[in-house]
């Protein structure tokens, strides 16, 4: 079977875990740190936060902004679940802007005009949350733009876009937006088996969601509400989680994120091939936008003749082709149904989930395995 997506460990980065595992700290010793500050010289952003996975990162970006119950928070049906799941662990209300059916990204016109309508009931989000589809950023300059104008807060879900670049700017400098969240899962552009990391430049923000992550305590006494009465002494200041990254994972992601740029490259030449390869099928292919650099975490084909969607599928997966299909949109969940939502709210993004289809996309992806894609998508698409 050719996967849709897979990890890629060298012996540097097993190397680099074994370390860790012979030293005197398993979890968050000297290597969060050192990940963290890699990530955000990397990216170009102030702070780097690490956390147990992207999810984690998400949820305490929310609470950082302050997001509450009766509070709005606006991300895009086609995404994971998680996006939009992290505003509903703070009690916070969730609706949806439909997509670019081009890019699959949030559609800056939608947002908009959602955004007058909003206005008008006087029910403005407090949270943006765009979500950079595929590695693809979105319209940042655009939806940051917009979002400043109403004094709405933006975290960008950048799971899918750690070493991309949008306006000369890489993805996570939060060139327009508060926070951005990259994913360290293995399907991920870079790995640390689980983890996620929220980027900042707000001093603030960084400090807040690194309490946030260690269950809201605090060490220092400036933060303190009385003198501490000892050395050992902490105190809670809110109620937080541990999503706290071991030095393990750490380890591991600061000998990946070391290959980001070889990475990104060579997803970029697969995406190449891909766009010249299949531009004769029945097939719309990923739209490219101008200025932006797409890590290309996914390909995602879109059948011209959506009815052949699910025989297409099937047939790729019988010939051990791993295709995949991201995302169901988010509002047709029974969960987010039974908040309200139902089909016909966001018709963009129900027609890309008619017609998509996710094929092999990862950096060892061999050119004699994407010829066997290719040929495969040639004869079930005719
Ligand atoms: C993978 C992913 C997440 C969640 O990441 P985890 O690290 O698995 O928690 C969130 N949003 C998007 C868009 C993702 O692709």
């Amino acid at each position: 079977m050719i996967p849709y997506g897979r990890q890629d460990i060298h012996p540097e980065d097993i190397e680099a875990v074994v370390e860790v595992l012979k030293s005197d700290f398993l979890t968050q010793g000297p290597v969060v740190p050192a990940f963290e500050a890699a990530v955000a010289t990397t990216v170009g952003a102030g702070f780097g936060v690490a956390v147990t996975n992207a999810t984690a990162a998400l949820h305490i970006a929310c609470m950082a902004l302050e997001l509450g119950p009766n509070d709005l928070l606006w991300t895009s049906p086609i995404t994971f679940v998680a996006s939009a799941n992290a505003a509903r662990y703070c009690g916070a209300e969730v609706d949806f802007v439909d997509i670019d059916p081009d890019t699959f990204n949030m559609c800056p016109d939608a947002l908009e005009a959602k955004l007058v309508a909003a206005k008008a009931a006087g029910r403005l989000p407090k949270i943006i949350m765009p979500v950079h589809m595929a590695g693809q950023s979105c319209d940042m300059a655009r939806i940051g733009g917009l979002a400043r104008r109403h004094g709405i807060k933006v975290i960008e879900d950048a799971s899918h876009a750690i070493g991309g670049s949008h306006r000369a700017k890489p993805v996570g400098a939060c060139a327009f937006s508060d926070i951005a969240v990259f994913s360290f899962h293995p399907v991920k552009i870079v790995t640390t088996g689980e983890g996620g990391m929220a980027m900042t430049n707000d001093a603030g923000l960084a400090e807040r969601m690194q309490r946030l992550r260690s269950h809201g305590i605090t060490r220092d006494p400036a933060l303190m509400t009385q003198k501490p009465d000892g050395g050992w002494y902490y105190q809670l200041l809110e109620l937080g989680f541990n999503y706290r990254m071991t030095d393990i994972q750490a380890a591991l992601g600061l000998s990946q994120v070391s290959r980001l740029n070889d990475y990104v490259n060579r997803r970029n030449e697969i995406a190449d091939y891909y766009d010249s390869a299949l531009q004769s099928l029945p097939l719309h292919l990923p739209g490219r936008v101008i200025e932006t650099r797409s890590a290309f975490h996914l390909y995602v084909v879109r059948l011209r003749n959506p009815a052949r969607r699910n025989a297409v599928f099937d047939a790729l997966r019988e010939v051990g082709i791993g295709v995949n299909l991201h995302y169901i949109p988010v509002h047709l969940q029974p969960y987010y149904r039974a908040l309200g939502f139902g089909p016909g709210a966001f018709p963009s993004a129900e027609a890309y989930y008619q017609a998509a289809i996710s094929i092999p996309m990862f950096p060892t992806l061999s050119r004699s395995d994407q010829s066997i894609v290719v040929d495969a998508l040639r004869g079930v698409c005719d």
